[in-house]
C-alpha cells in the first residue's frame, strides 16, 4: 500500500478559534499520498460553502503517518430509532446511556452542558460518567483526530453519518471511555446519536432545525488517566473497519 497522510481541516469566522473565532466546520481523513490535494481541496470547499456561514480561518494541516503506528478498529453497530419531539428523543438517549457506568445525573448535566452552550465548541466535553462534572480543561474541548475509514460498505454513504459513526468508533475504543452524545452544530441536520456498549444508537430530532450549537460529549469513568485518552484521541491513528463477527 502506498504511504498514508492525514488530512485535518478546522475553520471558524471571526478569525481562528483560539482568537474568539465561532467553529464553523471540521473534519479528519486518512488518504493515499496521490488523494492529498483533492482530498484537501475539497475540505477547503466545505469551509467556504458552509450552512453555519462563510469561513474566514481555514486550516488544514497534511502530515504522513507511519504504517506501523496504524490501529485497526471495528466499527460500531448501527441502530435506528424513531423519536417525533425533541423530548421523546433525549428521553431515548438517556435510556441508552444509563446503566452501570453511566448515572441518570451524568446524562442530564451532558444534556444540559450541551444546549447551554452559546455558540459551538470545536472538539468535545468530557464528562465524569458518574458525577456529570466537566474535567477536560479550557472551554475548547477534546478535538478527536487521525481517523478514518477504507470500508465504504461497513459505512454507507452517507457522509454525516460516515464522519460520525467513525469518530464515535475511535472514541469507543478509547480506555475509560463509556458512552458518547452528539448533536450536529449544522443547522440542517436535526439527526444525533448515542454510542455506548459497542452500539451507535441514531436518534432524529436531537435538536430544533435551524440551530447552528451542536456538542459532543464523551463520558468517561472517574479513575481515567485524562492526559493519555486525550493524547489518544488526538494523536493515534486509527482506521475503522467491518466487525468481523458479523
Ligand atoms: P458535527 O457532527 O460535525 O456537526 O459536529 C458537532 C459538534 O461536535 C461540533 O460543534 C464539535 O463540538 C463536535 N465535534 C465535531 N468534530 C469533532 C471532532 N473531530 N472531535 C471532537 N468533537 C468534534
Amino acid at each position: 500500500m502506498s504511504e498514508l497522510y492525514s488530512v485535518r481541516m478546522r475553520a471558524a469566522q471571526g478569525g481562528p478559534h483560539e482568537k474568539g473565532g465561532h467553529h464553523i466546520s471540521g473534519a479528519e481523513r486518512i488518504v493515499k499520498l496521490e488523494e492529498v490535494g483533492v482530498i484537501a481541496q475539497s475540505l477547503a470547499d466545505r469551509a467556504l460553502h458552509h450552512s453555519k456561514g462563510t469561513a474566514d480561518f481555514i486550516n488544514i494541516i497534511v502530515d504522513l503517518i507511519p504504517s506501523n503506528e496504524i490501529i485497526y478498529i471495528d466499527c460500531l453497530e448501527v441502530e435506528e430509532h424513531r423519536a417525533k419531539t425533541i423530548a421523546e428523543a433525549h428521553q431515548l438517549a438517556i435510556e441508552f446511556l444509563q446503566g452501570p457506568e453511566i448515572t441518570e445525573v451524568a446524562i442530564q448535566n451532558a444534556i444540559t452542558l450541551l444546549k447551554e452552550l452559546d455558540s459551538s465548541i470545536r472538539g468535545a466535553m468530557l464528562v465524569d460518567a458518574t458525577t456529570g462534572k466537566r474535567i477536560d480543561v479550557g472551554n475548547r474541548g477534546v478535538r478527536v483526530s487521525h481517523m478514518d475509514s477504507f470500508d465504504s460498505e461497513a459505512l454507507g454513504d452517507n457522509d454525516h453519518m460516515r464522519e460520525a459513526l467513525v469518530l464515535a468508533s475511535k472514541v469507543q475504543s478509547g480506555k475509560g471511555i463509556v458512552g458518547e452524545l452528539c448533536w450536529s452544530d449544522d443547522p440542517d441536520y436535526t439527526v444525533g446519536y448515542v454510542a455506548c456498549n459497542g452500539i451507535y444508537h441514531r436518534i432524529p430530532n436531537m435538536k430544533e432545525l435551524g440551530s447552528a450549537i451542536g456538542g459532543r460529549v464523551f463520558f468517561v469513568r472517574s479513575d481515567i488517566d485524562r492526559d493519555s485518552i486525550i493524547e489518544y484521541l488526538e494523536k493515534t491513528p486509527v482506521l475503522v473497519q467491518r466487525r468481523h463477527n458479523v
